[in-house]
């Protein structure tokens, strides 16, 4: 009898051992799914999505919409260099930041401290201290300090135009304001080729070669030859600046995009109804149709064979030039 039981004592330990083990590898099973699936949650998030939640959670704070908020920041990264630790670029003064503590702006302060130097800079992530580099804390900052002027009875014009001291500024930021509210949405980088797939047409590199008409300009573009009527399109999302004629370019169309590049359709023989200046494209809407109008006055066309100019311009917050467009066209073309 003792010999029996003594023979089944370790037998139940090692019952018991088996079970805790599985039951711990089943949690540690459990644990491990979790991460996983926390994992692909982040991965989804793109860097669009985590400053369009930005820009809300500040407009929740600050009363000021985050459409306004996205296009002040579009701006600002469109003229700016900054960190990659960041999401979002706009960059507030020291001085602006750190009233009379910007002798010392290298290390992190208190807002209360700050305020006590007269600086505007405050914390909107709660830990207390105003970072100028951390994003939170900058947009509630612009947030806070927009809404003060608002109230005070200022337009966003106004204020932004001041603050920039540049009149462009704020013609661009509302620009913007307008595309990012409409398309409810900060990622509005797609592009395509200005000319449909399924039409014939063809391009050379022609960047800086001189031109027949206007003495010694170089020609800032390239040339997409393809029949009349055929249609052109949109490149980008934007906004349409300039419809009209140009002694130049002709019937030609300016579009600009949150890039803050400003794209040139010139050559048209007609525009697309429905297109006018303020008028909101997205990429593959289309713009007009393939001509040759333009090397005189109003009307004048055929003095060159049909093709679409298309042109690109660059501006960087104090002037705009014009850059070759050939390899983004082979690119868009090949996609
Ligand atoms: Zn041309």
């Amino acid at each position: 009898m003792k010999l029996h039981y003594i023979k089944h004592r370790p037998l139940s330990w090692l019952f018991m051992l088996v079970l805790v083990c599985s039951f711990l590898f089943c949690q540690s099973i459990d644990i491990n799914a979790e991460e996983e699936s926390d994992d692909n949650a982040e991965e989804e998030l793109s860097e669009y999505d985590l400053r369009l939640d930005l820009y809300q959670k500040t407009e929740t704070l600050t009363n000021i919409p985050w459409y306004y908020l996205a296009a002040i920041d579009q701006y600002e990264r469109n003229v700016n260099d900054f960190p990659d630790t960041r999401l979002t670029g706009i960059q507030v003064p020291d001085e602006e930041w750190y009233g009379s503590l910007a002798f010392d702006s290298e290390s992190t302060h208190l807002q209360k401290t700050i305020q006590l130097f007269g600086g505007s800079g405050l914390d909107g992530n709660g830990n207390g201290f105003a970072d100028d580099q951390n994003d939170e804390d900058v947009l509630y900052t612009v947030g806070t300090k927009l809404f003060e002027q608002l109230s005070r009875g200022h337009t966003y014009d106004e204020i932004l135009e001041e603050y920039y001291d540049r009149e462009k500024a704020a013609k661009l930021i509302n620009q913007y304001a307008k595309l990012f509210r409409h398309f409810e949405s900060v990622d509005l980088n797609k592009r395509v080729f200005p000319i449909p797939r399924y039409h014939n047409y063809s391009f050379q590199s022609t960047w800086g070669a001189g031109r027949g008409y206007g003495g010694n300009r170089i020609h800032e573009g390239t040339d997409i030859f393809a029949s009349y009527g055929t249609p052109v399109r949109s490149v980008s999302y934007g906004i349409v600046e300039i419809k009209g004629w140009n002694r130049y370019g002709g019937w030609r169309v300016g579009i600009r995009d949150t890039d803050n590049v400003y794209h040139y359709y010139a050559h048209l023989s007609g525009f697309e109804n429905d297109i006018e200046e303020g008028s909101i494209v997205e990429p593959g809407d289309v713009i007009g149709y393939v001509g040759s109008s333009g090397y005189g006055p109003e009307g004048t066309s055929g003095k060159f064979p049909p093709h679409l100019h298309y042109g690109m311009y660059r501006d960087n917050g104090k002037h705009e030039w014009a850059f070759d467009p050939y390899p983004h066209l082979k690119r868009w073309d090949f996609e």
